[in-house]
């Protein structure tokens, strides 16, 4: 199959039964923010009728690329193939304002190299701990800031710690008996945002007796360049990664992030130009496990350690609609003695993050995230739980921006925190005030 692809389109039998399910529809309900509409679209971009410029451009950058609409479609049209190869044909058409030349050179001259990555972090991190992000959100210079300034400002994630901005330790040894080895994607922003999750992740891998190898050689999944129609860039990352892990020799590549995970198993997709490294895709393919599905096919072992709270989890849309993931997560949170979980009514539903989308289309993402904030909120939680950085960025900045300081954290948070605290008083997670435990 040559990339980009359309063929998926033709299964499109235009019966809008996806449409009731597309977010960007249900805010702005037209034809053309709707799958269907996308769809034909697409369809006229590939056959040459439709030109590519700004107005389809803006059509169909409005997708979240959340494949809500996969899930819907019971001809099982391909949706997410569809919209990334739209992406790569309209960004070869594009003339560069000066905001697409910024994005341009942070998708080819940043993302891609860890080490300018991590510069970046590392100054994000001076301004955040210096005192300058408090003084400026504290104050009324914010409202001094140019443009949009401000606003983005506002949606910036917390970076990890100085330390683990360096990466993690390439070997970690497993708790007790060894059940197997894995590898382990630590990823190129979790790692310079979420780093306590990453090594909360490694552990509840060596609870659970798995061997670690996160191999120092891999990098960035791809995941942005390829949702931006950034292949050639996403085609090279996808070969480093497959050479990172088959040098491990490890029987499964584990990641905690939605994202990357659906990421990683396209890269048959984009090598298969060249059959060799088809091949190499596809065995690299078969071993890729989102955290939580290898959890719960290889047999949580249960933790002991108590933690105490209300959680509602959130699926986020490349582990639901991409990976069809949806009730691992729940069991693994439903196995941590003292947790009570609740659901929320639109649990499915895009946070409305997809990537860069937050910053690209802020007054659609903010509609859906508004929405998303009501309906988590409705459950009462102590703390929302997710299964991926980009959504625990935008849901934490739309409970701060409506005044709410519920943590938010991942699902191996919490199974961690049960754990380490196996023999111990009842776990709480960083931010919640101690609960006792039910008599
Ligand atoms: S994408 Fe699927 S559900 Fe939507 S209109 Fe086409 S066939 Fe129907
Ligand atoms: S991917 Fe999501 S936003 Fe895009 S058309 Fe499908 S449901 Fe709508």
């Amino acid at each position: 199959m040559a990339y980009p692809d359309f063929s998926a389109a033709q299964d499109c039998v235009s019966c809008g039964l996806c449409l009731p399910h597309c977010p960007t529809y249900r805010e702005y309900p037209v034809e053309m923010a709707s799958p269907r509409g996308r769809i034909q679209l697409m369809k006229g971009l590939h056959s040459g009728e439709l030109a590519p410029g700004e107005a389809l451009d803006e059509h169909l950058s409005l997708c979240l690329a959340c494949r809500a609409c996969e899930t819907a479609c019971p001809s099982a049209v391909k949706f997410g193939t569809l919209i990334e190869s739209a992406r790569v044909v309209l960004r070869q058409g594009r003339r560069g304002s000066w905001g697409q030349r910024l994005g341009d050179l942070f998708m080819r001259h940043v993302f891609p190299r860890q080490g300018r990555l991590a510069s970046v972090a590392a100054l994000m991190r001076l301004y955040q701990t210096s005192g300058l992000q408090r003084l400026l959100r504290e104050t009324p210079f914010a409202r001094l800031l140019p443009g949009r300034l401000g606003e983005l400002e506002s949606m910036m994630p917390e970076t990890s710690e100085f330390g683990a901005m360096l990466g993690m330790a390439a070997e970690h040894e497993p708790f007790g008996a060894e059940r197997g080895r894995v590898g382990f994607l630590s990823g190129c922003v979790m790692q310079l945002t979420m780093a306590a999750t990453n090594s909360s992740s490694v552990d509840v891998l060596r609870f659970n007796g798995f061997r670690v190898f996160v191999p120092p050689a891999q990098r960035c999944c791809g995941a942005l360049h390829l949702h931006n129609g950034y292949l050639p860039e996403a085609r090279e990352l996808a070969r480093a990664n497959i050479a990172a892990f088959e040098a491990a020799g490890v029987e499964a590549i584990v990641t905690n992030d939605a994202g990357c995970g659906i990421t990683l198993m396209e890269y048959g997709m984009l090598v298969d130009v060249d059959p060799v490294w088809a091949a190499r895709a596809a065995a690299f393919r078969a071993r890729v496990r989102d955290i939580q599905e290898f959890l719960a096919e290889r047999g949580l072992r249960p933790p002991s350690g108590r933690v105490a709270v209300r959680a509602v989890y959130d699926d986020p849309c490349h582990l639901l609609h991409g990976q069809k993931v949806k009730v691992q997560p729940r069991q693994l949170l439903r196995a941590i003695p003292g947790l009570e979980l609740a659901e929320a009514p639109e649990a499915d539903w895009c946070c409305g993050s997809a990537g860069i989308y937050n910053i690209t289309h802020t007054e659609m993402s903010l509609a859906i995230l508004r929405r998303k904030v009501d309906d988590l909120l409705s459950t009462q939680p102590d703390v929302v739980v997710t299964a991926n950085p980009g959504c625990a960025f935008q849901l934490r900045y739309g409970l701060r921006r409506a005044g709410h300081d519920v943590p938010v954290l991942h699902v191996m948070d919490l199974l961690a925190l049960a754990y380490r605290d196996e023999g111990a008083p009842p776990a709480i997670p960083p931010g919640l005030a101690r609960k006792e435990p039910p008599v």
